[in-house]
C-alpha cells in the first residue's frame, strides 16, 4: 500500500444502523470498527462518545454515529481503500443505492494536509458542513480543527449548525383608537 512518509492526521465519521451478526448492535459495530482500524496500523488518537441519530435516505433504522481522530502515514487514497476493506469485512454490501442501510460506514472528514479532489475522494467531506451527527461527535474530538475550505472551525460549524432558529416576532398590533 502506497505510503507517505509524514505522520497525517485524519478526521474520521463512523456510523453503522444495521446489526452485526458476531459484533451485535450499531454502538458495538462502531466500537469494533474502531478496534479494526488500529488493528490496521492507524494509530486512533481520539474517539467521541457515540450518538444516535436519525436515518438519512430510504433507510428507516436509527443510527450509531461516532469521529475519531486517527495518525499513520497513508496519504489520502491509501487511507481510503483501507477504510472500504474495512466496511466490506464488517458486511457491507454496496447495492448501488445510496444512504441505503448498512452495517459500518466510514468516511474521511478531514485531513491534516487540507484538501483533496479526485475522481472518488474529496476531502473535507463534501456534505459534512451539513450533518449535526457529523459535527456533533467531531466537535468532541476535534472542535478547533478549521474547515480548510474556508473559515470556521468544527465548534463553530457544529454552533452555527445547531443553533435554534431565530424565533419570528409576530408584526406589533395596532391599536385602533378613534372611529
Ligand atoms: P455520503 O458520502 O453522503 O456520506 P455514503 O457514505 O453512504 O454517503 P458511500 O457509499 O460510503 O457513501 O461512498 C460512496 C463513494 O464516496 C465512495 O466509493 C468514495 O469513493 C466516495 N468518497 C468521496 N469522498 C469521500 C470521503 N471523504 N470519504 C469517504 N468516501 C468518499
Ligand atoms: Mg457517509
Ligand atoms: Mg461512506
Amino acid at each position: 500500500m502506497p505510503k507517505i512518509s509524514e505522520l497525517q492526521r485524519y478526521l474520521i465519521a463512523l456510523g453503522s444502523n444495521q446489526r452485526h451478526p458476531r459484533h451485535g448492535p450499531p454502538t458495538q459495530v462502531l466500537r469494533a470498527a474502531l478496534a479494526a482500524m488500529a488493528g490496521e496500523g492507524l494509530t486512533v488518537e481520539a474517539m467521541s462518545p457515540i450518538i444516535a441519530s436519525a436515518p438519512i435516505g430510504p433507510s428507516r433504522r436509527r443510527y450509531a454515529n461516532a469521529a475519531a481522530g486517527v495518525a499513520t502515514t497513508l496519504d489520502p487514497p491509501a487511507l481510503l481503500a483501507l477504510l472500504q476493506t474495512v466496511e466490506t469485512r464488517f458486511g457491507r454490501v454496496r447495492r448501488g443505492q445510496r444512504w441505503g442501510a448498512r452495517t459500518l460506514d466510514l468516511d474521511i472528514v478531514l485531513w491534516s494536509g487540507g484538501l483533496w479532489h479526485s475522481k472518488s475522494l474529496t476531502i473535507p467531506h463534501p456534505r459534512f458542513r451539513q450533518r449535526t451527527f457529523v459535527l456533533t461527535p467531531a466537535a468532541s474530538v476535534a472542535p478547533d480543527w478549521r474547515d480548510p475550505a474556508g473559515t470556521c472551525t468544527i465548534r463553530h460549524l457544529h454552533a452555527r449548525l445547531t443553533r435554534p432558529a431565530p424565533v419570528r416576532r409576530a408584526s406589533p398590533r395596532r391599536l385602533h383608537v378613534g372611529p
